[in-house]
């Protein structure tokens, strides 16, 4: 059996501008008179960062798991690799179609199979099939620990600074109003008028992604976790996106290496790449893995 050992984490510390509004849904609160319809996720308590930097309470944030699913579920409908033992169907979606209609998993379920990129880096979700892996003596196909973890992103202090000066000590977020049209006058249906909370455009989010790596093999996972943000970029974050909402840009991007002795020794972390991601094309990414390799040479 494989065994695993961390051999080093790649943490991507980013930035991401909101280009529309983002609405996250929050709870409602019940006892809330003229409240709005939608509020969105808000922190419930202030955050301490040392001494002079804190996030105060009710700032918007962006939850991880928003931005996992996200990412992950748009990787699905991307990556065509070999899916599963007999790798015949090449992607996710067709995978779990085919699962669907023994009934073995539910329609529209993300992907098990237990051997692509989005598994490897997200996790396979039914342990069903890493059950049948070591059943049917396939031990080799099982997936090992996801690698990927999303932090959960606050506000840049820049932002709610901006947002200080102009909405005001407190408030962080726009109501933003939508009307149903009458399909025959033509006209704004009575009681048709409802509101959304949404994260302003033009504030900035930071948060960090990091992914461990156990292999050799796994470094390849970075350039894939890569094409998963410029998918998000291209999509949309949160509610309402066939409606404008939540377009999203990585307007800055930190990538450095944790080898092992940063973990036994203190030593410091390697920086691998610092600039935005559409400045990494090929060539930046070749050599972004080019040197994650060497630096990891003698650990493998
Ligand atoms: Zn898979």
């Amino acid at each position: 059996m494989k065994t695993y050992t961390l051999q080093g984490v790649v943490s991507i510390k980013y930035r991401l501008r909101l280009k529309t509004g983002l609405h996250i849904g929050g709870a409602k609160e019940n006892f809330e008179i003229g409240g709005v319809d939608n509020p969105v996720i808000k922190l419930p308590l202030e955050i301490k960062f040392g001494d002079d930097w804190s996030i105060p309470k009710d700032a918007p944030y962006i939850p991880g798991s928003s931005l996992k699913g996200k990412i992950r579920s748009l990787m699905e409908w991307f990556i065509r690799e070999p899916k599963g033992v007999n790798g015949t169907v090449q992607t996710s979606v067709e995978f779990m179609t085919e699962k669907a209609k023994d009934n073995t998993r539910k329609l529209g379920a993300p992907c098990d199979c237990g051997t692509c990129s989005v598994c490897k880096l997200f996790g396979v979700s039914d342990v069903r099939t890493l059950r049948e892996f070591l059943e049917k003596d396939k031990k080799e196909y099982l997936p090992g620990p996801p690698r990927a973890e999303f932090s959960d992103a606050y506000p840049t202090p820049e932002s709610l600074e901006m947002l200080k000066e102009t909405l005001g000590e407190g408030i962080f977020t726009e109501v933003k109003y939508e009307n149903r049209i009458n399909r025959i006058t033509g006209a704004v249906e009575q009681g048709g008028l409802r509101n959304q909370e949404r994260v302003p455009a033009g504030v900035e989010f930071e948060g960090e992604i990091t992914l461990d790596l156990y292999s050799k093999e796994d470094t390849e996972l970075l350039k894939k976790l890569l094409t998963g943000l410029r998918l998000l970029e291209n999509s949309y974050l949160g509610g309402s996106g066939s409606r404008g909402y939540g377009k999203v840009e990585f307007s800055k991007i930190t990538i450095t290496l944790r080898g092992r002795d940063y973990f036994e020794k203190g030593s410091p972390e390697e920086e691998l790449f610092k600039g935005t991601l559409s400045e990494l094309d090929e060539n930046r990414t070749s050599e972004v893995l080019e040197k994650l390799e060497n630096l990891l040479e003698e650990q493998w």
